[in-house]
């Protein structure tokens, strides 16, 4: 006889551990990490979250990319978001950001025959054993059915948030391909993936190497966009304005 499987046993597979799984790792809001059914966005957050329209994306930048894409203003709920994602790289947000962020290329209606990630730093990536930013990059790629190639070295030293803008600058403009990218990415489409974008001076100076290595067009998406990067007054914000643990 049939029995009535739990949501929780849907969502993983039937699995007969199921219930223990929820019971030790209760489903919980991708965006806040509060207790939530099925593990989707709270209430809270489903009305906080500030999406970007698809007639929003920034127009690109000569010799760099072409049309800079956001899911998502970088702030409130979105930013906490980010800022979890980072810290714990869940699943479970890595897989809302990546969805959001493969909705908004899609509606843009922007098609890449490869995707890559902006680097993150090498301190940061060693300290936490991962590259949140890569695997953000490759979750999108999963999604969008596209190959996901690593195109940069890390960049030395610490994050972007304890430089100020002429150390971000310098920092940017040390970026390196990895060895073999040319042959990857000349005469292709990319698709060049961050978590968020607050001055754009990695996203510039990434998609500037990506060009210069002979990719035919790039386009830059990131889940979340300062919000003075939309704006027109100030498309590029002082860091030394942004909150402590952005970058
Ligand atoms: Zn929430």
């Amino acid at each position: 006889m049939k029995t009535a499987k739990s949501p929780g046993a849907k969502r993983r597979g039937g699995s007969l551990l199921a219930p223990l799984l929820d019971l030790i790792y209760p489903p919980r809001c991708p965006l806040c990490g509060a207790l939530s059914e099925e593990g989707l966005p709270c209430d809270a957050c489903a009305v906080a979250l500030v999406p970007l329209t698809p007639e929003e994306p920034l127009p690109g930048l000569p010799g760099c990319y072409d049309l800079l894409i956001g899911a998502c203003l970088y702030e409130g709920v979105a930013r906490s978001a980010v800022l979890r994602y980072k810290k714990l790289a869940l699943r479970q947000g890595e897989a809302f950001l990546a969805a959001r962020l493969a909705v908004a290329v899609r509606r843009a209606g922007r098609t890449a025959e490869l995707v890559t990630a902006a680097p993150g730093s090498t301190r940061e990536t060693k300290r936490r054993g991962y590259d949140a930013g890569a695997r953000l990059a490759a979750a999108v790629a999963n999604l969008l059915g596209l190959p996901f190639v690593p195109c940069f070295a890390p960049k030395a030293g610490g994050p972007q948030k304890e430089r100020d803008r002429a150390a971000r600058a310098a920092a940017a403009a040390e970026l390196c391909l990895l060895p073999g990218v040319s042959e990857r990415v000349s005469g292709r489409s990319v698709l060049l993936i961050d978590d968020v974008v607050t001055t754009g001076a990695t996203m510039t100076a990434c998609a500037g190497l990506l060009r210069t290595a002979g990719a035919d067009t790039v386009t830059a998406a990131a889940f979340a966009l300062h919000p003075q990067m939309v704006g027109e007054s100030s498309p590029s914000p002082d860091p030394a304005q942004l909150p402590e643990e952005d970058f």
